[in-house]
């Protein structure tokens, strides 16, 4: 970011208006996570169909033993059994409640879907498969492919199982071994099991009341209906079509529905920040001249660029920490005004231009990029309804209600986002003694580099809290199958059965984190989103390791230099 250039009582009115908008926002809603549901049961059981999975064939119940089980076929799992393949471990299942891998991209297929990561980063070994994909950014349907074609390389079909929910992990001391049941009845055992289940996984609804009662057709947007929408969209031309949330899912979907749909309503309650996302395809020269290991040497230098530049702002050091944390928050303002510049440049009409300006930091929610977006709301069949931070609170039959007026839709989108980082959804896990994981949490999570946890021997989390964070997700996963497959290679290699974290360990790891949580309150005075728990007040141990990715990847090697000390590793008990 730039240096700052204005007068300093710009700036804290500006900070004075974000605080406003804030604490509007949390006047209006239940605390916290109270105001989603994502039990969907009874009338909301519709939105966790899977439209994807036609004709689910029938199979017998499987009660058999592997050596690895992965709760979840996404990236998590076919990175790490990438891994576990190549140091010659065959006995690796998926169990996918999906009818593919793919995980966020088997279930986000809605129309525009694509990644704001450079594809050459966020898509994984491109090196092993021999891939260069097609554009700067990764299109859903390319990411899923690769999914697929990472699955059929590392011959991840032959043992996988699909359309088939893990609902109970339990450790049994008896044979030493995970046993798994599942939604089909079966009850399978494994050695190693993989919590792979996805950080924004589970889908959310908000609590709207009245939803249950609309009589137009409704979706989540992880649960595109394509039979409805026509694979093109081109059975709404005749439609008015309704979606609630602004978010990076709604961004990409928005410019989508308004090419084609007779009406389009956007139920805001907070916008998002939308900077430029220019694509172009991969230059066929550039990729030509590709040699072997480019892309681990691309993240190499990624990485290495992150860090120069963490150090040329050490070096500066003359100024206090107030000093310095007042120049970050400038520029941080600076930036967001340029957002604020862009609409005012895209948007036509003034009013439209002014709802769309996001009135927080930089980060305070996930950042969005799209060059269509903004334009959509030049359209004349385009409406933004603007809830000033209140969002929809009723919807009758014919849909939305705000501020009295009735929005009648044929479709209701919702684009309400979803679980965040949790372990075990759908999944009961219950470790050694009896103990359940969410049990051992509910004083705070304990763990060591959010993978291992103690008392739920051979047993790893990927995506999970006290992780470090990546914008570039398949990043962070990576290093963690690395660690994992590692881990599991260490226990077969030296003849031990288990491995479990030492209390000490998980103890260092969790005051780890503690310490780098929240040197400042940037959170706090954030607008309530899922990078702040919703505005919630969170115990310092429940969130992310915030020491750094460079950190965190050389504690998971200081960790394996030492596996005797911060494990309790044993043989199998006669
Ligand atoms: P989010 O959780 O980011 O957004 C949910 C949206 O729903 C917010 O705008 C929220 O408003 C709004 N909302 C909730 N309740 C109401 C209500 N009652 N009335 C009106 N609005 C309401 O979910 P997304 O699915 O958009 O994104 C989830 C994450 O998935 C992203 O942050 C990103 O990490 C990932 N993703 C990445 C993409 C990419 O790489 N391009 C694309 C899509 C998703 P409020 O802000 O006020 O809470």
């Amino acid at each position: 970011m730039a240096s700052p250039k204005r007068p300093q009582h710009f700036y804290d009115q500006v900070k004075d208006k974000f605080r406003e908008e804030r604490d509007l926002r949390l006047d209006y809603r239940p605390p916290g996570t109270d105001q989603f549901t994502s039990d969907f049961s009874g009338d909301l059981a519709k939105y966790a169909v899977d439209p994807y999975a036609k004709d689910v064939p029938s199979r017998e119940t499987i009660s058999d033993e592997v050596e690895v089980l992965f709760i979840g076929g996404g990236f998590s799992a076919l990175l790490t059994s990438a891994r576990l393949r190549e140091r010659g471990i065959e006995s690796v299942r998926i169990v996918e409640r999906g009818s593919d891998v793919g995980g966020t991209w088997y279930w986000n297929r809605y129309p525009g879907a694509a990644c704001d990561v450079v594809s050459y980063d966020y898509l994984p070994l491109l090196d092993e498969l021999n891939y260069v994909p097609v554009n700067h950014y990764s299109r859903g349907p390319e990411i899923f492919n690769h999914c697929q074609a990472i699955a059929r390389k590392y011959n991840l079909y032959d043992l996988a199982v699909f359309n088939t929910t893990v609902t109970e992990t339990r450790w049994e001391e008896s044979d030493q071994l995970w046993h798994i049941k599942t939604d089909r009845g079966d009850e399978m055992r494994a050695q190693f099991v993989i919590c792979a289940n996805g950080t924004l996984a589970k889908p959310k609804l908000s609590a709207i009341a009245g939803m249950e009662s609309f009589a137009g057709h409704s979706f989540h947007t992880s649960r595109w209906d394509y039979d409805y929408t026509g694979q093109n969209l081109e059975h709404l031309k005749n439609k008015v079509v309704g979606i609630v949330g602004t978010g990076a899912s709604a961004v990409q979907i928005v410019p989508e529905l308004a090419k084609v749909a007779k009406e389009v309503f956007v139920f805001q309650r907070t916008p998002s920040s939308i900077d430029v996302r220019d694509d172009w395809p991969t230059d066929p020269n550039w990729a030509r001249k590709l040699e072997p290991g480019w892309q681990n040497k691309r993240r190499s230098k990624v990485l290495a660029a992150v860090e120069n530049s963490l150090e040329k702002r050490a070096a500066k050091g003359a100024s206090s920490p107030e000093e310095k944390l007042k120049k970050q928050e400038n520029a941080n303002i600076d930036y967001m005004m340029r957002i604020h510049k862009r609409i005012d440049e895209i948007v036509d009409d003034p009013v439209t231009a002014d709802s769309l300006k996001p009135w927080y930091m930089f980060m305070c929610k996930r950042p969005c990029f799209h060059n269509e977006y903004l334009p959509s709301f030049n359209l004349s069949n385009v409406h933004l309804v603007d809830t000033h931070g209140q969002g929809i609170t009723k919807i009758t039959p014919k849909g939305p209600i705000f501020e009295g007026e009735d929005y009648e839709l044929d479709l209701l989108i919702y684009a309400t986002g979803f679980e965040v980082q949790q372990t075990g959804i759908y999944n009961d896990i219950v470790g050694a003694e009896g103990v359940n994981l969410q049990d051992k949490y509910a004083d705070g999570i304990r763990t060591l580099l959010g993978i291992h946890t103690a008392g739920f021997p051979n047993l790893f989390i990927m995506g999970g809290y006290q992780a470090s964070f990546q914008f570039n997700l398949t990043e962070m996963l990576q290093t963690q199958g690395d660690h994992i497959a590692a881990c599991i290679d260490y226990v077969r290699a030296n003849g031990h059965h288990t491995l479990d974290v030492s209390d000490e360990a998980e103890e260092w790891w969790v005051q780890e984190v503690i310490e780098h949580r929240g040197k400042t309150s940037r959170s706090e005075e954030c607008t309530p989103g899922y990078y702040n728990f919703e505005g919630n007040e969170q115990r310092r141990q429940d969130g992310n390791y915030n020491g750094g990715f460079r950190q965190y990847f050389e504690h998971q090697g200081l960790v394996r230099e030492k596996m005797q000390k911060n494990f309790r590793l044993a043989p199998r008990k006669t």
